[in-house]
């Protein structure tokens, strides 16, 4: 998403802002992740839950690197930023559970509060659900885009 939106402003710092924003809608949709969210926390699925993130993450960055390549080359710099800021909710999360620094534990209290906002109130749906609402929620917005 933070490379759609990147294509789409004028400049980095209005992308990056934009990219975090669009983080937290997307956390709004639910991923069917809460489970294995949970198994990780408790230590149950610590595995699991580690290759399920590593090939979100491949897959991301091959969704990156098509998009990067795909699109004009003077929005590079507004695509990266887009990018880094679609990414670094996430990314002071995990830093925050890693390295146990209180102002990112509050903000990961927050961040969880936002992606479990609908979740938590319309029930887990399963994993291979979530994965293809959020394709399709990409597919969408790359057409709308891309058109
Ligand atoms: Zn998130």
């Amino acid at each position: 998403m933070g490379v759609l939106i990147g294509q789409n402003v004028p400049t980095p710092g209005l992308a990056f802002a934009l990219g975090v924003a669009s983080h937290f809608m997307l956390d709004l949709i639910p991923h069917g992740d809460s489970q294995l969210y949970k198994n990780y926390k408790d230590g149950n699925a610590v595995k699991k839950s580690l290759i399920y993130v590593a090939v979100d993450s491949v897959l991301a960055i091959i969704i990156f690197i098509y998009l990067l390549e795909t699109a004009p080359y003077a929005s590079r710099g507004t695509m990266v930023a887009g990018v880094i800021g679609g990414i670094i909710p996430d990314f002071l999360v995990a830093l925050g559970e890693g390295m146990k620094i209180r102002p990112l534990l509050w903000f990961q209290r927050l961040h969880m509060r936002i992606h479990d906002a609908i979740a938590s109130r319309i029930g887990n749906i399963p994993l291979g659900t979530g994965i293809v609402m959020q394709l399709a929620v990409l597919a969408v917005m790359v057409f709308i885009v891309k058109r």
